[in-house]
């Protein structure tokens, strides 16, 4: 038997993180399996489907690493609706389902405090099928639904328990736990790995899969993803989009790496490993079922050891988008024409060491491109201070006079005009730092002026200096 496994989503909103993760295990164990991987666009939600959504699952996934035309599809599940309509038919037609037209109302009525979901009024009435009437399905009265869960052993269910519940809505459209089941049914869906959350709607999607006549797949309900308060993330609240960490400079290698530490870790005392080993090593049945932790500070710290783990010339390429601004990546501050490579070519290895995502790189090297550094009023007021004019004076005038303009040299004059003053470095540096950068942190800076150059550090020390007393 071929292993078929299918990552599902809805095309209702960014593509969430916890959604990328599910797609990931789904893909190392159909490779594991020498199995399949099938996408399927669970469209048939009208109202809530944008088109762009499904291409931002689709660019989404070719960024961690599922690259489009490697696996099965999309299929859309719009495209089957003929079947999901066959289905809801064939269980009428088997006296598996029937017709009903209570409204909730109806049923509260009925049960007054024991409402406790639909009471079968309908289950003998003959109803048939007409406007406003929905479709349930005759849950058995007796006996158990035992779910084989590959993470979470049998989890097993009293059918009496479960309400007999609508598989068509009253217009006739079969609802997504008819659709669903069907879908995995044609495309021969042997394994279904997915978020916990869709657990209580197992057993009723393994009782249709039994009513329709076909062996259920093997579940495999990966645990729901929580924030620091352990509530699990929400769209509303968290910063869920894979887009979003795109966009804010995340390697790929780095989002997938963690995301597959959700739940699970290889051997060993590590956690930043090769993806190679990640692929042999990933065990289904080795996912810990309680929630997972999402630390978003963990993962950036993961980024940071990403980021400084490739080689410079790389690290140059990845920070493109962001030098120029590309697609959904703001523009810089500065004007193309003012970028200049080389500068940036000579300060890139400092960067690297000192960022842990890749937007990060624009307020760390903008002072090297735009004509006038964008001045941070509050560090100027936190750092500029009566003797500040004086000491950029002399400053200025020992820069004038250095023969050749290297960080070393830079570094030692300034050294001799803090200590006539009786200054460390550190307080030296400062106002120098703020007039040429605008900031109070940032690169070496000695470093960063040998790049920027004699006349515009001079300039920029000039200017800073008529600001003050
Ligand atoms: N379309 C469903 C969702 O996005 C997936 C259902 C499933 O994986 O079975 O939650």
């Amino acid at each position: 038997m071929t292993v078929r496994v299918r990552f599902a989503p809805s095309p209702t909103g960014m593509f969430h993180v916890g959604g990328a993760r599910s797609a990931l295990q789904n893909w190392i164990y159909a490779k594991q399996q020498g199995g399949v991987f099938v996408l399927r666009i669970e469209d048939t939600d009208a109202a809530r489907n944008k088109p762009e959504w499904t291409e931002g699952i689709l660019s989404a996934l070719d960024w961690i690493g599922i690259s489009r035309g490697s696996y099965e599809g999309p299929h859309f599940q719009s495209a089957n609706a003929g079947e999901h309509r066959t289905a809801a038919t064939r269980l009428y037609e088997s006296g598996r389902a029937y017709y009903c037209d209570c409204t909730r109302e109806d049923v509260q009525a009925r049960t007054g405090s024991q409402y406790q979901g639909y009471d079968g009024y309908h289950r003998d009435l003959d109803l048939g099928p007409g406007p406003g009437h929905a479709l349930r399905f005759r849950t058995p009265d007796e006996g158990t639904t035992v779910v084989v869960d590959l993470i979470r052993g049998e989890p097993t269910f009293e059918n009496k328990l479960i309400e007999d519940f609508v598989i068509a809505r009253g217009d006739g459209s079969p609802v997504f736990l008819l659709a669903n089941v069907v879908d995995d049914m044609t495309m021969g869906i042997t394994h279904v790995i997915r978020a916990e959350e869709h657990l209580p709607n197992t057993p009723k999607q393994q009782l249709l899969w039994d009513a329709l006549g076909v062996k259920p797949p093997v579940w495999a309900h990966v645990p729901v993803v929580v924030n620091e308060k352990r509530q699990k993330l929400s769209k509303r609240r968290d910063k869920v989009a894979l887009e979003a960490y795109r966009d804010e400079g995340y390697l790929a290698g780095a989002m997938r790496n963690y995301l597959m530490l959700l739940g699970w870790a290889p051997s060993g005392d590590r956690e930043i490993v090769p993806w190679s080993v990640i692929e042999d090593e990933f065990r289904l049945a080795e996912v810990n079922p309680s929630p997972a932790f999402f630390d978003e500070k963990k993962l950036r710290a993961f980024n940071g050891e990403y980021i400084r783990a490739l080689p410079v010339a790389e690290f140059i390429d990845a920070c493109q988008p962001w030098l120029i601004g590309t697609g959904t990546i703001a523009p810089p501050p500065w004007q193309p024409e003012e970028f200049d490579a080389d500068a940036f070519a000579a300060v890139a290895p400092l960067a690297q060491t000192r960022i842990a995502v890749l937007s990060e790189i624009v307020p760390n090297v903008d002072f090297l491109f735009l004509a006038s550094p964008m001045i941070d009023e509050a560090a100027w007021t936190k750092t500029m201070k009566d003797s500040s004019g004086e000491l950029l004076d002399a400053a200025v005038a020992a820069f004038e006079a250095l023969d050749s303009w290297d960080a070393e040299s830079l570094k030692s004059t300034l050294e001799a005009v803090g200590a006539e003053r009786g200054l460390k470095l550190g307080k030296t540096q400062a106002p120098v730092r703020v007039a040429v950068t605008g900031r109070t942190v940032g690169l070496p800076l000695f470093e960063s002026l040998e790049v920027l150059g004699r006349e515009h550090t001079l300039t920029r020390m000039r200017a800073a200096r008529l600001r003050l007393p």
